[in-house]
């Protein structure tokens, strides 16, 4: 499965704007968690390799802070 042109939407903490990026990468990444009501997370962070457009710092996230589609909608 080719994941590398996925591009996510993230959010800069600091001026609270979103932005597209596809320079990422995955850290932590610890599976797929079910909570007791049947909500999936992945429990993972996300890093942008890249400084963010607005702020200029490099973000890290985790994953369900994050619109992808890690965790699917069934
Ligand atoms: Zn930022």
């Amino acid at each position: 499965m080719a994941t590398k042109d996925m591009k996510f939407i993230f959010v800069c903490p600091i001026q609270n704007k979103e932005f597209e990026s596809a320079d990422f990468r995955v850290l932590e990444n610890k599976g797929v968690l079910t909570d007791e009501a049947g909500n999936k997370t992945l429990d993972a962070k996300v890093a942008l390799n890249e400084p963010c457009p607005f702020c200029g710092q490099k973000h890290t996230y985790h994953a369900s802070e994050l619109s992808c589609p890690f965790t699917g909608s069934d």
